[in-house]
């Protein structure tokens, strides 16, 4: 293991002008942080402790919903606005990793988090995502939890952070600071596809620093989060469904869908949303929709179930909004 230096800032200018140095790197809740440390994936030589940091609040804001990127995911899923407004944010979180897990990890962290590819995690085995040049293991080997959307040659990991799908889902953008000043983008486009460079999971810049995501205004949307896992808790998806609909007059006026588990990045189903759009919210419609799911997959020689899997996942997930479920 690396030994490093640690500092605690205790202001965003501070921790940004601490992460000037090419090798510094955040920690928040460390859940994530810490495995890779002890694997020796990551090494900075400058360990920024950003949890104190005064970005946890959650409020309203320009209508919509803003989070702090240092609150606790448990804090946020039991927020009354995001029980309330947005149920598929709280389900979201309450399906990830364990409540123990949910007390310390951040926000931001969990948009942050490496994927859960074996080949990634093991230091040993062939990984361009880990060692850019060294090939992808997964490709030709293991590859039954990999992605059927957005592979490239060098990469098929899929994105694990199931807040994420929800996000995207709900149309969120991520606010981003650094010494060059904020920028705001959507959270769909804040995640990188593997393409030739598959060690940048983000456009994240170094040194930039997660400072907030909004959500915007909720309105009449109604939404639901829908995880399938190998086991019932403390597991990733292997498929899941973020769906929100805005349901007026017996007609779909807006949805959004997007799926985890099955791309390099939470994946929308803009083919879903399109048979959806303007249709009424009944039975043929939500199973016109969901047949298109898995429109456009590439699925690789173990996880072809999934484009099954996922075509059921959307259609209960649509019965739920409903309320059909
Ligand atoms: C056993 C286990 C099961 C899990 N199951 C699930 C699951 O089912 N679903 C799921 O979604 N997740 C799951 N997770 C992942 C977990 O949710 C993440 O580890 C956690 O959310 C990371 O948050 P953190 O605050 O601990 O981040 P850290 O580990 O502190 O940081 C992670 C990364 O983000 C960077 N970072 C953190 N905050 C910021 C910021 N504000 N700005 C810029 N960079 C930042 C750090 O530099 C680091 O690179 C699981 C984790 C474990 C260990
Ligand atoms: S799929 Fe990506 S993360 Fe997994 S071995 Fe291949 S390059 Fe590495």
């Amino acid at each position: 293991m690396n030994p490093f230096v640690y500092r605690r800032a205790i202001d965003p200018r501070g921790a940004i002008d601490m992460a000037a140095r090419p090798d510094a790197c955040f920690i928040a809740g460390g859940t994530d942080f810490m495995q890779l440390w002890k694997a020796g994936i990551s090494a900075p030589n400058l360990l920024i402790d950003i949890s104190r940091l005064p970005l946890t609040a959650v409020e309203r804001h320009d209508g919509g919903l803003r989070i702090g990127a240092l609150a606790r995911m448990s804090d946020v899923a039991d927020h009354p606005e995001v029980r309330n407004s947005y149920p598929v944010l709280a389900q979201a979180l309450l399906a990830s990793a364990s409540p123990q897990i949910r007390n310390v990890a951040t926000i931001g962290g969990n948009l942050l988090q490496r994927t859960r590819c074996l080949y990634f995690r093991s230091g040993s085995l062939p990984c361009n995502k880990r060692e850019p040049g060294s090939g992808c293991g997964a490709r030709d080997g293991e590859n039954r939890l990999h992605a059927i959307f957005g592979a490239s040659a060098q990469c098929a990991a899929t994105h694990a952070s199931d807040l994420a799908v929800a996000l995207v889902a709900l149309g969120a953008r991520v606010l981003l600071a650094s010494q060059n000043g904020e920028r705001a983008l959507l959270l769909e486009d804040f995640f990188r596809l593997p393409e030739a460079q598959p060690e940048q999971d983000t456009v994240i810049a170094p040194g930039e620093l997660i400072a907030s995501i909004d959500v915007p205004a909720a309105g009449t949307w109604r939404s639901y989060y829908l995880k399938v896992r190998d086991r019932a808790s403390f597991e990733f998806a292997v498929v899941s469904a973020a769906v929100v609909l805005d349901l007026a007059d017996d007609r779909i006026r807006t949805a959004r869908i997007a799926a985890g588990g099955v791309g390099t990045r939470p994946w929308r189903l803009r083919g879903c949303e399109a048979a959806l759009i303007d249709a009424a919210p009944n039975a043929a419609t939500f199973e016109r929709a969901a047949r298109l799911a898995g429109e456009g997959a590439q699925p690789l020689r173990h996880n072809g179930f999934k484009m099954a899997l996922l075509e059921r996942t959307v259609l209960r997930a649509l019965q739920a909004v409903r309320g059909d479920l």
